[in-house]
């Protein structure tokens, strides 16, 4: 398995994973090289809509196929956005209306507590029926006012526990070694390499 295809058009997403593969020689190949549409997310779990893009991407590229479905689930709102998470100011999404708008369903709530979750799926061609699948959680609070200029979507928002940083103010090499995505895709490969599975 030399080529792989990120079922991906995220361009945060897509620099945070290239940066965890890369050290392992894997080609990583964006969806948009294979002029791949994006996948409707219909589900109401985030492994089924990484399972869908994944077998999107796969079918059309001709390659394995990694997805990753996240989101930000905050647990004053019940676990919202969470799947819902790119699209939550509305369509088309954007990040500064999404922010906007979880600031605003947090007012007057004290508990500002909520964690990223990340769901890595890996399939080997568009049927697969043995997927790989791996999770990872992050867990800190949700704060009004913005900080830092590095990562993506919610990240100027997300305050870490420790050290009283937001994820936007982690280096790239930092956020990957504590982040959702980061715990998925290691454990993802951890699996990888237990299976001895090949593309
Ligand atoms: P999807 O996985 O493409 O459906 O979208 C996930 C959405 O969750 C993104 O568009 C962001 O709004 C949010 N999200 C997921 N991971 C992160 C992260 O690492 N930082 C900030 N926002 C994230």
């Amino acid at each position: 398995m030399n080529k792989i295809v990120i079922a991906s058009n995220n361009p945060g997403k897509l620099r945070e994973i290239q940066g965890l593969l890369a050290p392992l020689g894997l080609e990583v190949l964006p969806q948009s090289s294979f002029n791949v549409p994006e996948a409707d997310e219909p589900h109401h779990t985030f492994v089924e809509n990484a399972l869908t893009k994944a077998r999107h991407a796969s079918r059309i590229a001709g390659l394995p196929a990694l997805a990753d479905d996240s989101g930000i689930c905050a647990e004053a709102l019940g676990g919202a956005p969470g799947v819902y998470s790119a699209h939550y100011g509305g369509f088309p999404k954007s990040d500064e209306r999404n922010n906007r708008k979880l600031i605003e369903d947090l007012r007057g709530k004290s508990n500002r507590r909520a964690h990223y979750y990340c769901v890595m799926v890996l399939i080997r061609h568009a049927d697969d029926p043995e997927p790989l699948i791996a999770e990872g959680r992050w867990h800190g609070e949700v704060i009004d006012e913005p900080r830092g200029a590095g990562g993506f979507g919610y990240d100027p928002h997300f305050l870490l526990p420790e050290g009283g940083r937001t994820a936007a103010e982690l280096s790239p090499e930092e956020k990957n070694r504590v982040s959702h995505r980061g715990q998925a895709l290691r454990r993802l490969l951890a699996a990888l390499q237990e299976r001895g599975w090949r593309g």
